[in-house]
């Protein structure tokens, strides 16, 4: 049976109190404030702070208030997703992620990495570990042993790319969905009739709208594929997968950053504005489309502060 522990404060723990409430069961345990038992897993949380999670459905809950080393998460506590098999975090597993969709400068990008059972300990040893309190500078060192290392699959979709099927009248969920896919397709030819145990997607899409984006594609993956928000922090696959996509999004950056000649910033907020009406000024509209998504309000925004600057 798979378990997880994790020592949360008073206000954590009221949290889960509040959230677990009415799946409440009594238990006369010494020690024990509080229990819950969900059809998949059992919670108990002791005075000491203690809080023991178990059954099938342990490490997805545990995910809620803390990551998957027992250090209790800072993150928005909301997992949301399809229940994970016992002892998921072990298992063989090929991931997914993308990053750079809320981006108005640079490219999405998607990676799918496979880590089998026994090379999870050496992918945390890589750095993997703390996937949330990684910077950029040290995803930079570390995706280069990650690439090495595992199989994967990288795509970066250019801004050209993106703005064309865009106007075409795909979303995002569309656009992403078909992207991962296609990621995990290679990965899996690569894999040379090695199975995962399971897939798991960083949720962004419910199965049933992902799988309806990519219904017209020749080929499908749908074999033991399961999908969770958060899910970097349930197995280090994702985490890798995280890591090289927002690493191919930095690196495209560089790129359209020394084409435009400033320092490209992330986001989609007031400084990206005033850096995408300078390149406006600069290099014309023409010039600013291909390195943005363009059909985000910064592009609107950026107009208006160049005519006021012209
Ligand atoms: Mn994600």
């Amino acid at each position: 049976m798979s378990q997880s522990v994790l020592l949360l404060d008073k206000i954590k723990i009221e949290k889960l109190m509040l959230h677990y409430a009415s799946f409440k069961v009594s238990r006369n345990a010494p020690g024990v404030v509080f229990a819950a038992k969900l059809p998949d897993a059992a919670i108990t949380a002791y005075k000491s702070g203690k809080v023991l999670f178990q059954g099938g459905g342990a490490l997805r809950e545990a995910a809620i208030w803390g990551n998957a080393d027992g250090q209790p998460s800072t993150k928005n506590p909301n997992v949301k997703g399809e229940t994970l098999p016992e002892g998921f975090s072990g298992l063989s597993v090929l991931g997914s992620d993308e990053t750079g969709t809320g981006d108005f400068f640079g490219p999405v990008t998607v990676a799918a990495c496979f880590v089998s059972s026994d090379q999870i300990e050496l992918v945390r040893e890589l750095g993997v570990k703390d996937s949330k309190q990684l910077n950029d500078d040290l995803m930079r060192r570390i995706a280069p042993d990650l690439q090495e290392t595992l199989i994967h699959s990288v795509l970066t979709l250019t801004n050209e790319k993106y703005n064309e099927v865009q106007a075409k009248g795909w979303s995002q969920g569309k656009i992403k969905a078909l992207l991962h896919n296609q990621a995990l397709k290679h990965v899996l030819r690569k894999m040379n009739g090695e199975k995962p145990d399971y897939i798991l997607i960083d949720q962004f899409a419910e199965r049933g709208i992902y799988y309806n984006h990519i219904k017209n594609e020749s080929e499908i993956i749908r074999e033991n594929v399961l999908f969770s928000t958060k899910a970097e922090g349930l197995h280090v696959a994702v985490a890798a997968a995280s890591i090289t996509a927002r690493v191919a999004f930095l690196e495209e950056m560089d790129r359209l950053s020394a084409v435009a000649g400033i320092t490209l910033p992330k986001g989609a907020g007031k400084v990206v504005d005033e850096a995408a009406a300078k390149i406006l000024l600069k290099n014309g509209e023409a010039a600013l489309k291909a390195m943005t998504k363009w059909h985000f309000a910064n592009a609107q925004k950026a107009k208006k502060i160049a005519a006021m600057k012209r």
